[in-house]
């Protein structure tokens, strides 16, 4: 588990997930390649989806 600090108010925050601090709502400014994976994978997971819909609808 590890520690960030928030800019803002300076408050250790533990959970790694959070965008927002826990005390003060503000963004932890963490950079966007920290996206949550889950997210990323439902994305493609989408994208995946939609295009072979697409291959689908052409076929017919
Ligand atoms: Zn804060």
């Amino acid at each position: 588990m590890s520690e960030h600090i928030c800019p803002h108010c300076k408050k250790p925050i533990y959970d790694d997930e959070a965008l927002l601090c826990l005390y003060c709502g503000e963004s932890l400014g963490r950079p966007k390649y920290f996206l949550k994976p889950r997210i990323v994978f439902i994305f493609i997971v989408i994208v995946l989806l939609l295009s072979f819909l697409a291959l689908a609808i052409r076929t017919f």
